[in-house]
């Protein structure tokens, strides 16, 4: 999730290498919106198997910003599709999720994010 109070001051990874996800499940418990997009809603309704109207009713909120929908999140603030450390739309979790820490990420994220540097892989895809 985007945390609320932090700088976007992206930290890329070094040149010809890439942070693989260790899959500590931090990036889907600090508070924030997921953002998702029109078309993302769409996947993730038809991957669910339910009307896209009745996810956004109730999987999504509007975001902080009032500015587009976010999904959801937990009483204890983690993410709602987060499953221990698995992600139940894994298949097609939205572009934010995929991006993080590769394509973006915040001041002090290594603080809490347990990603690793490896050579790049120009086939794969960030995850
Ligand atoms: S959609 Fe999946 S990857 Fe994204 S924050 Fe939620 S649990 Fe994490
Ligand atoms: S991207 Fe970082 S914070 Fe998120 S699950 Fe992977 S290692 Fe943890």
């Amino acid at each position: 999730m985007v945390p609320e109070t932090s700088s976007l001051l992206f930290d890329p990874p070094p040149p010809g290498q890439r942070y693989e996800c260790q899959r500590c499940g931090n990036c889907c418990r600090w508070p924030g919106d997921v953002e998702v997009s029109s078309e993302e809603i769409g996947a993730i309704a038809a991957h669910l198997e339910i009307p896209e109207a009745l996810f956004v009713e109730q999987f999504t909120r509007l975001r902080v910003t009032r500015r587009g929908l976010s999904l959801i999140e937990k009483p204890n603030g983690e993410c709602f599709f987060l499953d221990g450390i698995d992600c139940r739309l894994q298949e097609v979790k939205p572009a934010q999720c995929r991006g993080f820490p590769n394509a973006w990420n915040f001041e002090g994220w290594r603080g809490s994010c347990e990603a690793i540097l490896v050579p790049a892989d120009p086939t794969v895809a960030d995850s």
